[in-house]
């Protein structure tokens, strides 16, 4: 990293005390963009580093609902309008206790690079509360989310920003939240995405994020004339993400063989039950301990019994892994020990899921594959954006089309990242090339539309 990067790290962090996975999305960002920056003198012309690292709106308000015993809860909600030089704010809420500033800033932050490696215009955005749907009541739930929407419907319209779901908001809030801003607005148009397929949603984009994980994962083995075929694959968690992973990877014939959630992880030596998977997760959400009642040769290991401070999944012996929880759940110490177990190849599903020590660790290995978050969970945005094109032409694709889109965006970054890897002389380093490619783009629109 060069001393003018470096200088504005330092900046950042002084000016955003306590927000350190922003700081460490930040870092990730900077060190690949120091040869670009040096390269390119327009950047440092027009403070691109200093701009972009601001969002350009951020919004926290109360969220106050009324639970099933009628007491009052308060609640911290969120938006993050990060950056809108490629087109409307787009990024996911998240519904989980540990959701604050810091931690949306750093996902609306990705989101900028992601969302412009689609191909799709669309800015960067992200929102969401500190609120835990877990154990809530149905009608807790949709309580809630009336509530958040009464103040979020302010900031969002098919054309200014489109939120969608994340950790803790699938279909059943994306449903609730759109009846609120349908009732607020009098509005029926596209502010929000992975809506219900009979009322604008996109076929396929409750699989994208997952498929879209597996076809990046496709896309590198292809470099080396290898498949997924016959490799056994280690995900962690057990929600949207890794559902649809674990589908994806048994039609390429490869063996899902553990998921993870907040309690514990499950290792299933025939391979994941998919089908029990989604009902327990999808229709009963319940804990993955609940598993080994029906598949009696799966082992459950509880958090409480996970080595200190390591993910238990990662002990796995795989060929190849998918984090697809949350952020920072693969550190160093659990790449080194997929890393002697065999494992090849990562892919991230879920966003910043690994350490920046555990990224260099995996980039420093000459035989292994790495799948940079941004790169390789794109295929979630990008499939809403297909969506947001769909409600603007009043259409709806077929599930072939839309997963065939989405098959070739997904073929669109990795290639986009490979080749820029190549131009800056670190020929497969993904995180570099989708780092560059991802940021050149917005970089320049916002050079075009001046200082705003
Ligand atoms: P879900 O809420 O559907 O599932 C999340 C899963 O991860 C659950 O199994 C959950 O367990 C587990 N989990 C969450 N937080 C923790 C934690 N702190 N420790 C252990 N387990 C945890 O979310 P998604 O599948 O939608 O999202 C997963 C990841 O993928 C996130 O990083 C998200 O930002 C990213 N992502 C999602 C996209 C999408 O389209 N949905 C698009 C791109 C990225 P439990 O149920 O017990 O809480």
């Amino acid at each position: 990293m060069n001393s003018y990067v470096a200088g504005l790290l330092n900046n950042l962090k002084e000016q955003n005390p306590g927000e350190e996975v922003f700081i460490q999305a930040a870092t990730e960002i900077f060190n690949s963009l120091a040869p670009l920056i040096e390269r390119e003198e327009k950047y440092t012309k027009h403070r691109i580093l200093e701009r972009i690292t601001v969002p350009e709106r951020s919004l926290s308000f109360r969220v106050v609902y009324t639970n099933d015993r009628g007491e009052p809860c308060v609640h911290t909600g969120y938006r993050v309008e990060f950056n809108s030089a490629l087109g409307p704010y787009k990024g996911g809420l998240r519904f989980h206790p540990s959701v604050n500033m810091g931690v949306l800033k750093f996902l609306g932050f990705e989101q900028i690079f992601k969302n412009s490696l689609t191909g799709v215009n669309i800015g960067g955005g992200k929102g969401g509360a500190n609120f835990d749907p877990k154990g809530k009541s149905d009608g807790e739930i949709m309580r809630f989310c009336q509530a958040f929407m009464l103040e979020l419907h302010r900031l969002i319209s098919e054309n200014t920003d489109v939120p969608a779901g994340d950790i803790g908001v699938g279909g059943r809030e994306i449903g609730y939240l759109y009846g609120a801003y349908k009732k607020i607005t009098r509005r029926f148009d596209g502010a929000l995405t992975g809506k219900g397929l009979a009322w604008g949603g996109s076929l396929a984009r409750t699989q994208a994020t997952g498929y879209g994980s597996v076809y990046f994962a496709q896309e590198m083995l292809a470099k080396k004339s290898e498949a997924l075929r016959g490799k056994i694959c280690a995900i962690s968690g057990a929600g949207n993400v890794a559902i649809y992973t674990v589908e994806k990877l048994y039609q390429l014939e490869a063996k899902p063989v553990t998921i993870s959630d907040s309690t514990g992880f499950i290792y299933d030596p025939d391979g994941i039950d998919l089908a029990l998977l989604k009902k327990l997760k999808e229709e009963l959400r319940v804990s993955l301990a609940e598993y080994t009642k029906e598949r009696k040769n799966a082992k459950f290991t509880p958090v409480s019994e996970y080595p200190k401070g390591r993910n238990g999944v990662w002990s796995v012996k795989c060929d190849a892994a998918f984090p697809s929880a949350t952020q920072n759940e693969l550190s160093l110490e659990d790449a080194k020990t997929l890393y002697a177990n065999g494992c090849r190849l990562v892919c991230e599903g879920a966003n910043m899921p690994s350490t920046l020590a555990a990224i260099d660790f995996m980039l420093a290995q000459k035989d292994f594959l790495f799948g940079p978050a941004k790169a390789a969970n794109a295929g979630g945005v990008a499939t809403s954006g297909l969506e947001m094109m769909q409600n603007a032409q009043l259409e709806s694709w077929s599930f072939e089309e839309v997963d065939g889109r989405l098959h070739e965006i997904m073929r669109h970054i990795f290639r986009t990242s490979y080749e820029t890897s190549k131009e800056f002389g670190d020929e497969g380093n993904l995180v570099l090339g989708s780092n560059i490619a991802g940021f050149r783009k917005v970089a320049d629109a916002m050079i075009d539309q001046g200082y705003v």
